[in-house]
Parts: structure tokens; sequence; C-alpha cells
């Protein structure tokens, strides 16, 4: 899978981030550290005071949550889950032990509370005939008991996982075949497990369906692809798989405690696209109503009644947290109007008659009068946050000026399914300000600023140089202005990454951050800045091999948009040239054209006049990119023929730049040793 795998081999990034792509590498490379990092502090006083708010204004005496996360337990998790070779444990529900009785002085005590919902795991009974496991990833895997087999829906990340789970519900379950398998929508997390759940063959053989959304294929392959290099790194920071579990380091990921590391990732081709609004299938005599609600959490995406159980999945259109309008690992912005809409709808067409509401993440909700409250929640919750989003930049608010002025109304803000665990009101109201107006707040100001380094040397300079600002620095984190200090000492750093005080200071204030924030995803980002503002950038392994699955997916086109996003402008400057592709065994053949430092394609034609032509198989191109082989070994092999200037080729992919495995993030430059 997405190993490390994922980083710039062959020049093909990450292709599938979304987050469990994202999460791999960081933990391996943690597991593997062997350098002393430098330890997290404690809690400071205005941390704790906070927390002490935290609990005295919300409803901690509302249990129900953690009653519907234990309903219907059968079994817990096993301890460990291996990798297929056995060598390397990719999943551990026992790293979380610790997320247990009263909240620690380093974590806010509501997210602590997410954090024990989160950690309850194992098989669950929903009802008769419908079951999930949970905590194997940070997403579920439902499993519906149909005639003479059972249905499975969505995956998990990884096939070990996905086998561990099925091999959970066999233990306590009749051995009924696989008849089908559901994608609710194209994440990672909830289809890269396929292969542990059927076999190609037998999808080939058409003994099992895999149905999923309409355009699902690409989505999985187009939503992370191009800029999956910087998502991948980014998402160390959302996820936090490099910050050892901890009452100082990671305690969950928002809506699920994390995800798998370092298994298979895998990918069965859907049989069966349900492209109507409302499409009704009956699987081994199971009605299932699908809704299909493309655009909220994901391009693709589809809920799924089940009228003869009472029964509404609403995938991952409802969960019990705020999720996210933007992701901070970076991605397009989600539309929270019709996300709203979408859910609106399950509640006028499904409320009156379901009895469980299930979701492809966290625990149900039982009986009618709580799922229609839950339902309208979360309806207004993104409804609000669009509307007066909105309001406020007709108003003409900036993004900040919006995080900072929008408070939830208290009905939503005393409603634990509400909170923001995974996506904040305050970056979320950004995300409304992106979707409709961009990156531009209109004042020319800040049309072209000078860039971090230089507008940072200026500040410092302007302020009386670094030492008067850190002096001043340390007076506000003694005042608890966690968020000035972070920012100003951030200044400090990019003037000169080598202040060493700066970089501490930096970090103490991040940590505290971490240490105050409700959301997961806030104090992961802040943790990890703070690790690495200490520690420094560690280095990522090495590139492995590439997610076979994945590889021979992605468009042919789209392979060599990858290597147009790898083209060094200033290799390419005054070069041209024209080479043409033609692949035998998927009948496809493809233009490249160099030009004004730009590489196109054109697919479906051939060049009359070409510098080079290569005649290959699809199959042959995908294990170059795999690694497997090498452009020059597979002609000298014979499995490319040339045509021209067989040289060319070399020309090209030397005008490619590697991409960094680990580009700097909270200092301009690594620092010096
Ligand atoms: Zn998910």
């Amino acid at each position: 899978m997405l190993d490390r795998a994922y980083y710039g081999a062959a020049g093909v990034a990450c292709p599938l981030l979304t987050m469990s792509c994202g999460l791999l590498a960081g933990a391996i490379l943690l597991a593997s550290a062997s350098v002393a990092l430098a330890q997290p502090k404690d809690a400071e006083p205005a941390t704790r005071q906070l927390h002490a708010e935290v609990l005295r204004s919300l409803p901690f005496g509302d249990r129900a949550d953690f009653d519907d996360a234990q309903r219907g337990f059968i079994a817990p998790l096993p301890a460990d889950i291996k990798s297929a070779d056995g060598q390397r444990t990719i999943w551990s529900i026992n790293r979380y032990a610790f997320v247990t009785g009263s909240a620690p002085a380093t974590v806010n005590p509501s997210l602590w509370r997410q954090a024990q919902l989160n950690t309850f795991n194992g098989l669950f009974r929903v009802l008769d005939r419908i079951y999930q496991i949970r905590g194997l990833d940070d997403s579920n895997m439902t499993i519906v008991e149909s005639d003479t087999g059972v249905i499975v829906i969505d995956t998990l990340s990884a096939a070990e996982s996905a086998k561990a789970a099925m091999d959970l519900y066999y233990q306590h379950r009749p051995r009924k075949p696989v008849v089908a398998v559901i994608y609710t929508h194209p994440h990672a997390d909830h289809f890269g497990g396929v292969k542990g759940v059927v076999g190609v063959d037998e999808v080939r053989a058409g003994r099992v369906k895999i149905l999923a959304p309409d355009r699902f294929m690409d989505h999985a392959l187009a939503e992370n692809v191009m800029a999956g290099n910087a998502m991948f790194r980014r998402s160390l920071y959302q996820f936090g798989p490099a910050l050892p579990p901890g009452e100082r380091g990671q305690v969950d990921a928002g809506h699920g405690k994390n995800i798998s590391r370092g298994g298979t990732f895998t990918l069965i081709v859907p049989t069966d696209l349900i492209r109507e609004r409302y499409e009704v299938r009956t699987i081994d005599g199971i009605d299932i109503e699908f809704h299909l609600v493309p655009g909220s959490e994901a391009p693709a995406e589809m809920t799924l009644y089940f009228p003869r159980f009472r029964v509404l999945d609403m995938a991952e259109d409802t969960n019990h947290t705020m999720h996210n309008l933007y992701a901070l690992r970076g991605a397009e912005v989600r539309d929270a109007r019709l996300w709203s809409s979408y859910i609106n709808e399950s509640l006028d067409r499904y409320g009156d008659r379901t009895d469980v509401l299930i979701a492809q993440h966290q625990w149900p909700t039982w009986g009618a009068d709580k799922i229609a409250a839950f339902l309208k929640k979360q309806r207004d919750l993104y409804k609000f946050i669009h509307d007066q989003s909105v309001r406020l930049i007709n108003r003409g608010y900036t993004p900040n000026d919006i995080a900072e002025t929008l408070k939830m109304p208290m009905s939503l803000a005393t409603d634990w399914s509400t909170r923001g665990y995974y996506g904040t009101l305050s970056h979320n109201a950004k995300a409304i300000y992106q979707k409709y107006l961009g990156w531009y707040d209109a004042n020319p100001a800040n049309l072209s600023p000078l860039p971090p380094v230089e507008h940072a040397r200026k500040t410092v300079e302007y302020m009386g140089g670094a030492a008067a600002v850190i002096a001043r620095g340390r007076e506000d984190f003694k005042a608890g202005n966690y968020r000035w200090v972070a920012s100003v000492m951030n200044q400090v750093v990019f003037a000169d990454p080598a202040n060493r005080q700066a970089r501490e200071l930096g970090a103490d204030a991040l940590e505290q951050l971490g240490y105050q924030a409700e959301a997961a995803t806030w104090r992961n980002a802040y943790l990890m800045g703070a690790m690495e503002l200490r520690n420094g950038v560690t280095p990522l392994p090495s590139a492995g091999a590439l997610s076979f699955d994945v590889i021979k997916s992605i468009p042919i086109e789209m392979i060599f948009d990858l290597w147009a996003v790898r083209l060094n402008p200033e290799k390419a400057e005054g070069k041209a040239m024209v080479l043409n592709w033609r692949f035998t065994d998927v009948g496809e053949q493809l233009t490249l054209n160099l030009e004004n430092s730009a590489l196109t394609n054109l697919r479906g034609k051939l060049a009359a006049k070409a510098d080079a032509g290569f005649t290959l198989t699809r199959a042959t191109l995908d294990s170059i990119l795999l690694r497997q082989t090498t452009f020059a070994n597979a002609i000298k092999a014979g499995d490319i023929k040339v045509e021209g200037e067989p040289g060319k080729l070399g020309e090209l992919v030397a005008m490619l730049d590697d991409l960094p495995a680990a580009f700097p993030i909270v200092a301009p430059e690594p620092p010096r040793p």
C-alpha cells in the first residue's frame, strides 16, 4: 500500500491519499526512529483553567452516547493486527488503553470524552442480521446478513484489517459467503481493505457484486492524486500518526480512533454503479434503497435504507462530530449547503420509518425521536455554518474575522454530536469563504505581500530584533497568550530557523494550544508542529513499491500529467519534443508534447511527426511505475519497441524533479543539527 511507497516513486505521488494514505509513513518513521525526541511538557495554568471551564460548560452528565457506543457488544478486537508478511503491527487498539478515567490536564476534557467513545471497539450487533466492526480503523465495517450470505458495507483501509474484521465476525456468526460488497464513497478508509473481504476472482466470476456510487473510480483516483505528495505530508499533521499515543500525544482522530498503518491497500473496481438519485436493488433477498448524495462529504457518495430492517445507513454524511468542510491535510472544499440539503431529504424520506440510524464511522443511534433530533442537528449544523458565514461575507468580513466572530447557537453548542472534533467552526467557516471567494480577501495590501521569509526578517527587524521579540514572547506565554506567541515565534523562526530559543518557545506555545484543542485534528496539528520545531523534520524512509491496484487503475493521461507536474521549468527551458505512445494490450494511444516548458498529452491520437515512438503494454508501463523494472531494461528486454530517437525519453525523464519526502512546514528549512 500506501506505505512510504507513495513517495515519488516513479513520480506517482500518493495516489489515494485521503486520510489513509496519509497515515502510514509517519507511523513507520516513528517506529523506526532511533533518535531521542525532546519530551513534551506539562499543561500550563492557563490550559488547566480553560479545561475547568469546559468541564463546567458542557453536559458531561449526559452519558447516552456511552450506552449507544457499547450497545450490542459481542467481542473485542484482537490485540494486534499484523501486516501480511507478519513483520509489522499495523493496528493495535491497545495503544489507546490509556484513554480511560477523567481527563488529564494535557487533553481538553471534551476531546477526552470523544476519545473514550471512539475507543469502544469490537464486533457489535446493531439488530438481528446487522452487525458492525468498530475500532479497527477510524471507519466501520457493516455486515448485513442476507438470505444465503452476507453483504459487506465498506472495507476499512487495509486488507489485513478487513480480513481481521471478517474473521472476528465469523468467530461469532455463521460462516456464510460474501455475496456483495458496497463502497459508500471513494475515500480510502472505505474501500482500501476490499481484498481482505473478497478475492478478485470471485468478483470476476460474478459470485460477488461490488456496488458503488456513480463516478466512484474517477473520484477514488482524482481527488488526491495530483497534489498527493503534499497531502501526504500534511496529513501527518492532521492525524498525528508520528505522535506517540499518550496523554501528551495523539489521543484520537475525531470521528474515529485512527487509521491502520502500513497494511496492504487494495482496490477492486466496482461491478455495479448506482446512477439514479434513488435506486432500489434487491441483493440476495434484501431490498436496499440507495440515495446518491454527490458533493457532500465526498464527491461521490451514497446512503442506504433497508426497509425490512427499518435501518438507515448515512454513510459518512452524519457523524457524532462536526465533519470537515475543509480537511487540514489540504483538499477541495465541500458544499455545506448541498450536504445539509441531503440530510434534510433523508430526514423527510426516512425519518418516520427508521428505528436505527447507522453510519460508517462511530456508533448507531436508536429510536425514532433520537434519530430525528440527531438528523435535524446534523442538518442545521452545516446550514448554520454556511448561511452565517455567507451573511458575514456579504458584510465584508474576511476569513479570520468570520472564524473569530461566529458562535454556534446554544442548541448546537451544547449538543455532543455537533461539536468540532474533526472539523471545527473556525476552519469550516473559512472553507465557506474559500468556496465562494477563494484565497484573496480583496485587501490589496494582501494581494502581493513579501514571501514568508522576507516578511519575517523585516518584521523581526522592525520589532527590535529576535532577542527583544523572544523576551516579550515569554511574557505573553506566561500570560497564556499562546496563539499570539505561536504566531510571533513563527516570524522569528522564519527569519532565522537556527534560533533555538524561538523554536523552543514556539513549540511550547503550539503544545499548549494542542492540549487546549477540542478538535483531535487541531491537537494533532499543533503537537506535530511542536515536535518538528523541537526535533526538526524526521526524514522519511525511501520510496518502496507502489500499490499495484492503484497504479493499474490510473487513466493513462493522468500518468503523464503526473510527470507534467514534476517538470522542472529551468531544465525544460527552450526544449521541445513530441513522443508517440502506443499501448497494445489496452488499445490506447497518446501523444506527449513538450514545448514552452509545458508537458501536454493528447489521448487517442498519434502525431504524424514525432521525435520518437514507443510501443509497449500498459502492464509494462505499470511495472516501471511499480519499480519492478526501468525503461532502459524494458527496452533491452524487448518489452518496449522504439522508433526514432530512443535518447529522447531519457532526456525528458531527466527534466523531472523528484518529490521531496518530507518538506519543511513550521520552519523555512530543516534546522541545522
Ligand atoms: Zn471515512
